[in-house]
Order: C-alpha cells, then structure tokens, then sequence
C-alpha cells in the first residue's frame, strides 16, 4: 500500500476514534526517516530505516531486500508494525526497514557485507531501548546473526536484544519459526467457537512458511484441509488433502501440484472452493472486488499481509463473512519476537511449552478485545481492530502531553 493510500485510510477511520486534526496529522507523520547509500563490491544500494511511532515502547520492524524497497514503501511498512504491536498490546511502537537489492544476485560474502554495511549506517539510532529490527522479505536468521555481531562490534558490548529472528544459538526464541502460523491458529479456534462453526473445512493460498505450517498444524487439529497452493497452482480433494504427504511432494517435487491424488486447481479457484475457513497465505491483494461474492468461506484469516482489497473487505463484511485481518491474523511472528526481545532482556530462555502457552494467551486476548468492540457497534471486524489499535497509540500520546 501507498503511504497516500495509508493518509487517506487514517481519515476515513478518524471519526470513529474521535481523533481531533492534531492527532491525525501526529498518527500519519513518521518520527524519523533514515536513509544511507550502502556499498558493496563498488556498487551502491538505498537503504532505508523509518522509525514512525514509539509512544508505546521502541521501535519494531523487519528488515527487507528487495529490488523494488522504496521510501514511501517503507514508511507505510513502518506505519502498520506501529498498528500491529497495539493491536496485540506489545509494549512497542512501530518501525520498519529495507534495501533496495535483489539478493539473489549477490553471493553470501556481499549478502554479509551489505548486512553489516546496514547496521554500520544506522547503529547509533538502534538498540534494545531505541529500535529493534527482525527479519523481513528475504532476510533470515542468518543473516540477524551478522547484524547482532557487527552492531557488539561497533558498540562494544553484547546486547542480544538489539535484534530478534536470530538464530537460536544466539539467543533466538523457541517457536520463532512457526510463530506466525501458531498465532493463526490460535486467533482461528476463537472465531470458530464465536460463531459456532461445525464443519472445518480449509483451503490454503501459498505453502510456504506461513500457509505449509499451517495446513501442518489444523491437520493436526483435526481441521480437514481440502485445497493448498503454490505459485505452480494447487490441489483440491473434498475429503482432505493428507498434508504429511503434500509436505513431502512439495520437499521432493519443488511443488504442491505434484501430489498425485488431488484435482488440479487454479489459485483463483482455490479462493472460491467449497470451504468454510479461507486462509490467504502468499500475496496481497488476490480477493478483490471481482471474487468477493463468490466466497464461500465463513471465515477468512488473513496470514498474507493485505490480501483483501478495501472493496472487496466491504462486500466481504455486507455478505456476513468474518474477516480476520492481518494485524490480528499474523501478528504472533512479531509477538514471539518480543517473547525473544524480553528472554534476551532478562538472560532467561524459555521452554517451547511456556512460548506457546504466552503467545495463546496473548493472541486470544488480542481477540477478545477486538471482538467486543466489534460486537458493540456496526463495524467490521478488521475495523475494529484498527480502531483498537489506534485508541491506544492516541492514549499514549495524550499520556506524554504531545497533544
Ligand atoms: P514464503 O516465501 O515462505 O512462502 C510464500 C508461498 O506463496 C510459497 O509457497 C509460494 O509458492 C507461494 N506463492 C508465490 N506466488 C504465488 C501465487 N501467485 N499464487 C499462490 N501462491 C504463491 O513466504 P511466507 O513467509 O510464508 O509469507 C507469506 C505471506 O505471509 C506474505 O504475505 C508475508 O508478508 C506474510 N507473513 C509472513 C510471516 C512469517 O513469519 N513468515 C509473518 C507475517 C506475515
């Protein structure tokens, strides 16, 4: 999204937060934009860090390489991390940052050099008390270990908590790796309970790391997934899909469609097969206005960012299909990531048990809160999460007499 497009979603959802234009024009400006041309091997990249809001605690975000990572692209990044960590309640503001690079192009010592590059940039603005990066679009673990080692290095002392989705070896959290889809889950079992839904009948776009665990861990639930996807296109069984062995095609084949025992699908069918939980897992922007109401689903989890077109939310939300949005729906990768932040903080490590019994507790009460605030007016549930998150961000604000 543009941030254009994120002024102009601030304006419409203002009235129902009674922002006076004071706060408006506080909540759409970013705090500080940090820019820094990075060198590598004689040549340059754009590297960007927005930090945008940090009422609510430091900076969060993710770190992204891309070809296409642009300023504008960042700060509307930036701005949704600071509506995330509101809307599970995370002690954080939000943050977010890139470089315009198509890593595949660069071979691992330029990847390491560009990574260390990065933090050399901007170390003196980040830190565990000021802005804590993560990874993001093709950044890994790997590559957090190299910037946690050159931001020790500059500043001369260790600090873990700097930087989280590290490898585990450096202080990276159990349950970090399936975090984004656990969260899922969770949030899932509540709106399943809330209205009552008998059959479980799943279809998943993208089997990568959110949408494959995820198809792993509702075949374990007992869910019946029916229909998954890849780029390649997907697979559709009535009876369920037996994930085990689409894990093991996808690992052996490369991808989904080789599974034998399926009908061949199209990722638009995918969409409007006969399921009653949709689970958008690969890009944004694939329901729109066009297929909105030949959704079958009752529920739609969006563990993709930004799937759902505003126009097609609305017919979505006329047509009485819950949406659960992303700030909700994918939200326990960044909530594990303050799990890591807070161990890291406080020299422990805890078990996966205790990780997974927090981040339930955590996304069930995110939720709940939602939940009420969409029970007590005419708003759709992705609006009241927004208008959640940012009643809290404002409350913080007024706290610090910015306003
Ligand atoms: P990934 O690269 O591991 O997997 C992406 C999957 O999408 C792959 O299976 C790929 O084949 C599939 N795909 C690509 N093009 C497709 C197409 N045209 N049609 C259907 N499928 C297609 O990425 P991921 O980490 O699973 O992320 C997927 C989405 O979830 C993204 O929107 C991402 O921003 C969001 N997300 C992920 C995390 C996380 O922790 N992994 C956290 C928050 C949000």
């Amino acid at each position: 999204m543009t941030f254009t497009n994120v002024v102009t979603f601030l304006k419409k959802i203002a009235p129902l937060v009674d922002l006076t234009k004071k706060e408006i024009a506080l909540l759409q400006t970013p705090d500080r934009i940090l820019k820094a041309e990075l060198t590598v091997n004689g040549k340059k990249y754009p590297a960007y860090r927005v930090q945008f809001n940090n009422a609510r605690g430091p900076y969060k975000g993710g770190i992204r390489y891309h070809p296409e990572v642009s300023e504008d692209e960042v700060k509307s990044l930036a701005f949704w991390m600071t509506i995330k960590t509101a809307v599970t309640d995370l002690p954080l503001g939000g943050g977010k940052g890139g470089v315009t690079v198509d890593p595949k192009r660069l071979n691992k010592k330029e990847l390491e050099e560009l990574s260390r590059a990065y933090v050399g940039a901007f170390y003196k603005n980040l830190g565990p008390d000021q802005d804590v990066p993560a990874p993001d679009v093709y950044t890994t673990p790997e590559i957090m270990g190299w910037m946690l080692d050159e931001y020790e290095k500059l500043v001369g002392k260790k600090a873990p908590a700097f930087i989280t989705g590290k490898p585990l070896e450096l202080g990276g959290s159990k349950v970090r790796d399936i975090a984004t889809a656990l969260g899922g889950v969770y949030v899932l079992e509540e709106a399943v309970k809330k209205i009552g839904l008998k059959e479980k009948k799943v279809a998943i776009q993208g089997f990568g790391n959110a949408g494959g665990t995820m198809a792993e861990l509702l075949a374990e639930k007992g869910y019946s997934i029916v229909a998954v996807s890849d780029s390649k296109g997907g697979i559709y069984d009535a009876k369920g899909l037996d994930i085990q062995e689409v894990i093991r095609t996808k690992e052996s084949k490369g991808t989904v469609i080789e599974y034998a025992k399926a009908t061949k699908i199209s990722n638009e069918e995918l969409l409007e097969c006969n399921c009653n939980i949709l689970i958008p897992s690969a890009l944004s922007e694939v329901i729109t206005k066009e297929n909105a109401h030949k959704i079958k689903a009752k529920i739609v989890l969006e563990l993709a960012n930004g799937p759902t077109t505003p126009e097609a939310d609305e017919i979505l939300s006329t047509r009485k299909v819950l949406v659960l949005p992303d700030i909700l729906a994918n939200a326990g990768g960044v909530t594990v990531s303050y799990f890591e932040w807070v161990q890291n903080r406080k020299k422990e490590s805890w078990s996966e048990q205790e990780v997974k019994k927090k981040l339930q507790e955590k996304m069930i009460s995110a939720f709940e809160q939602i939940w009420k605030e969409f029970s007590d007016g005419n708003k759709s549930f992705r609006t009241a999460a927004y208008v959640l998150a940012l009643k809290k961000i404002i409350a913080a604000e007024r706290k610090r007499n910015k306003i």
